[in-house]
């Protein structure tokens, strides 16, 4: 695996603490707008951005390509050695490598969205993608998006957001993203990947949403909830900018910005 460099790596900012004092955690299910927020944030204190979902998304194509099935934990953990790719940290270039190729559309597929359900859960692939997520989150100014960024990844982030909305308007989101770019949504999973924009399809894509959820939250390893100092965000009544905005605020506030 290599990281392309972008915006901030490397940086260092005026507070002149310890590398972690950069990072921003933001935690939370699918579908609140986590991608679009981190990455807006990261754009705007010039500071690199950290796809965490991204990276098991990548490790689950590969099972696929494979031929491995996701569920078997043994023959997913003997492929990691083998794998290679490239995790993009600037926020306004994502491009998603396997291997060299651009996998960047397939990742946000359907086949990669239910797949990475149980590969995630896998704890060999979790202890894997660790030590990467932490290198490339302390190598310079980060947002870092996941699950358990907070929790795990640098449980001794400055600021940790965890960002939530109900969950229909969460579905009600990413079903619009998948209207708008069907199968390849912004920093989404592709929930409902042959989205014709019916009524089916939001329930569909609500279903899908809470299937990951409730995986992700019940899950052993690393299962997504709020660190006990993050900052709880409810963004359901919220339009993306406020959201930002909030977010910059406590940045500011907290010597990042
Ligand atoms: O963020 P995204 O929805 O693309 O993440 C895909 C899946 O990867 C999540 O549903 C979750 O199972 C897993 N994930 C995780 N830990 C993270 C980020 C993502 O388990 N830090």
């Amino acid at each position: 695996m290599t990281a392309s460099t972008g915006p901030g790596i490397g940086g260092t900012s005026g507070t002149g603490g310890a590398a972690t004092s950069f990072v921003i955690a933001i935690d939370g299910p699918a579908g609140t707008g986590k991608s679009t927020i981190a990455r807006r944030v990261a754009v705007a204190l010039g500071a690199g951005y950290l796809d965490t979902g991204a990276m098991y998304r990548i490790v689950s194509l590969a099972v696929l390509s494979a031929g491995i099935d996701p569920a078997d934990p043994t023959g997913v953990a003997e492929l990691l050695p083998r794998l290679t790719f490239d995790t993009p940290v600037d926020p306004a270039e994502q491009r998603h490598l396997l291997a060299g190729r651009d996998v960047s559309d397939e990742i946000r597929g359907r086949d990669v969205t239910l797949a990475v359900t149980p590969v995630s859960a896998n704890p060999a692939v979790r202890a894997w993608l660790l030590g990467r997520q932490r290198e490339l989150a302390y190598s310079g100014r980060m947002v870092v998006e996941g699950r358990d960024i907070g929790t795990v990844v640098t449980p001794d982030a400055p600021l940790k957001i965890y960002l939530t909305a109900d969950a229909s308007e969460r579905a009600r989101r990413r079903h619009q993203q998948n209207a708008v770019r069907p199968g390849v949504p912004v920093g989404g999973g592709a929930e409902a990947h042959d989205n014709d924009g019916t009524a089916a399809d939001l329930a569909a894509v609500a279903l899908d949403l809470h299937r990951r959820d409730s995986h992700d939250s019940t899950r052993r390893h690393a299962p997504l909830q709020a660190a006990a100092d993050a900052v709880v965000i409810d963004s359901s009544e919220l339009a993306e900018p406020e959201t930002v905005e909030r977010v910059l605020t406590l940045a500011t506030e907290r010597g990042i910005r």
